[in-house]
């Protein structure tokens, strides 16, 4: 393990000791991503740095710095409240080890530094079935419970999650370095993300900022694309929870998808839908625009120029957002190309979804069964008949072998159901373990399998009005 953050700038990564856990115990442990690791630590060594017992020989756990829009408003000192940086792996591609729930930190603004075993059940949970849908995204290393209790609505267990991801630096970090002023720590911290996620950029100068910025937006563009097509709401797109390397991180409020909504918003605190399900898009080229803002800093032309050279990169965004939007739509619906015509048959798709508050994956699923099994897995709602004809017609043109392929790859039979989650965070607090999640875990692992069908696993039980998030 190496340290990548200690040689940013001071105060970038702050060394500070992890809260000790009373009684570490494994709850989750995922062995595939062990492996991916390289780290051929012994049981006891797993158990001690995940716990946050102990940190690595030779790297003091340290708590990094950032600053972030909330919700739209600058919040100047954000950084690990709640979080250590253990260290970077050596392996093949490296990747950053961090605790999450391992004690308050110099950033931790009254907070608690501590986190409830649901939310750390929910990481868990969350990260591997959206990794096993094809969406890039951190991981979750281990749950271990620390023995000692946490207060949130009452006391609840407290645990602590090991996150795995290719790297933290996220657009708050830039915006933190550029209010600074701090053009040599920015730099450094440019060339860490270029090494580590954009090596093929070989540019120098502005070039290299701008090819940045631009390699940056096309990862927030297939990520949110990623996000629509499988029905994902983040749910907290602060730019402080948006990576440069386009990843998704901080699995606190989000949700899935199930009647389908453009405004659908199941966190509790976003009040004005900011967040919702159809913003993302927009969002996540908001967030861009304000790394762009950051990489001000360190653009060697006068203001005005770099002002114009950032905006040339930002402005492509709308339009390449929209080329893989309309491929992902084409691919849902099983069309190898898309022609303008197309656009209404989805429109009058999704109108009909919404009108008759159809489950987003089921339906999606239906047609795809209905391509590949010749029958739907679900009856489906009479009202769509009339489109389905028309759809039946327009995929009539293709290879149903070719149409099939392109359909089962993009629309999942099986998502982490709201609710679903909900009862496996509920078992971990009955009995410390979860029997549902037993089950469930090899079928969310493999979600493109329309063999091996289990409706226990499909029903969508959601209540829009009801159902809520939190950020835990
Ligand atoms: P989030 O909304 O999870 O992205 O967190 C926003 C900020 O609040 C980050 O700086 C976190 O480290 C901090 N934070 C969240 N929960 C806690 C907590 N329980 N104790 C201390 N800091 C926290
Ligand atoms: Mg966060
Ligand atoms: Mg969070």
């Amino acid at each position: 393990m190496q340290n990548d953050y200690a040689e940013i700038t001071e105060g970038f990564a702050v060394d500070y000791p992890m809260a000790q856990p009373s009684s570490p115990q494994l709850v989750l442990f995922n062995e595939d991503l062990f492996e991916r690791l390289e780290l051929n630590w012994t049981e006891e060594e797993v158990l001690s740095y995940l716990s946050g017992s102990r940190s690595i020989e030779g790297i003091p756990a340290s708590a990094l710095a950032y600053s972030g829009h909330q919700f739209g408003h600058f919040n100047p000192t954000l950084g690990d409240g709640r979080a250590h940086y253990l260290g970077t792996t050596q392996s093949n591609s490296p990747f950053d080890l961090q605790l999450k729930g391992s004690g308050a930190t110099p950033f931790s603004r009254g907070g608690d530094g501590l986190c409830a075993l649901g939310p750390a059940v929910r990481e868990f949970v969350m990260s591997q079935a959206i990794k096993s849908l094809r969406v890039k995204t951190t991981e979750c290393l281990s749950v271990i419970t620390t023995g000692n209790d946490v207060y949130r609505q009452g006391y609840v267990p407290g645990a602590v999650v090991c996150r795995v991801a290719s790297s933290h630096i996220r657009v708050g970090s830039f915006q933190y370095l550029a209010l600074q002023q701090d053009k040599a720590g920015m730099e450094r911290l440019l060339e860490l993300a270029i090494k580590r996620h954009y090596p093929q950029i070989k540019s120098e100068g502005d070039d290299r900022v701008c090819d940045f910025l631009k390699h940056v937006c096309n990862n927030q563009i297939s990520l949110i694309t990623d996000w629509l097509r499988v029905g994902f709401i983040h749910g907290v797109m602060n730019t402080d929870n948006c990576l440069v390397s386009g990843e998704t991180i901080d699995f606190g409020p989000c949700a899935m998808l199930e009647a389908f909504d453009f405004n659908a918003v199941f966190s509790s605190i976003d009040k004005q839908g900011r967040y919702a399900f159809g913003q993302q898009p927009n969002i996540a080229h908001w967030n861009c625009a304000r790394l762009a803002e950051s990489l001000m800093l360190i653009m060697a032309v006068d203001e005005e120029q770099a002002l114009e050279k950032l905006t040339g990169v930002l402005s492509d965004f709308s339009n390449s957002f929209n080329e893989a939007y309309h491929t992902m739509w084409a691919q849902k619906l099983g069309l190898p190309d898309w022609r303008d015509s197309d656009s209404e048959l989805l429109s009058e798709l999704l109108v009909l979804m919404k009108n008759h508050q159809l489950d987003y994956t089921n339906t999606f699923a239906a047609l795809t069964s209905l391509v590949i099994n010749k029958e739907a897995l679900f009856t489906l709602p009479a009202e769509l008949n009339e489109w389905l004809a028309k759809w039946k017609k327009r995929i009539s043109v293709f290879d149903a072998v070719e149409v099939g392929a392109l359909m089962s790859k993009a629309n999942p039979a099986i998502v982490p159901r709201n609710e679903l989650v909900e009862k496996v965070i509920e078992e971990f607090y009955d009995i410390g373990h979860s029997p549902l999640l037993e089950k469930w875990l090899p079928l969310l692992n493999n979600p493109y399998n329309y063999q091996e069908y289990d409706q226990a696993f499909t029903a969508c039980h959601t209540k829009p009005e009801t159902y809520q998030t939190f950020c835990g």
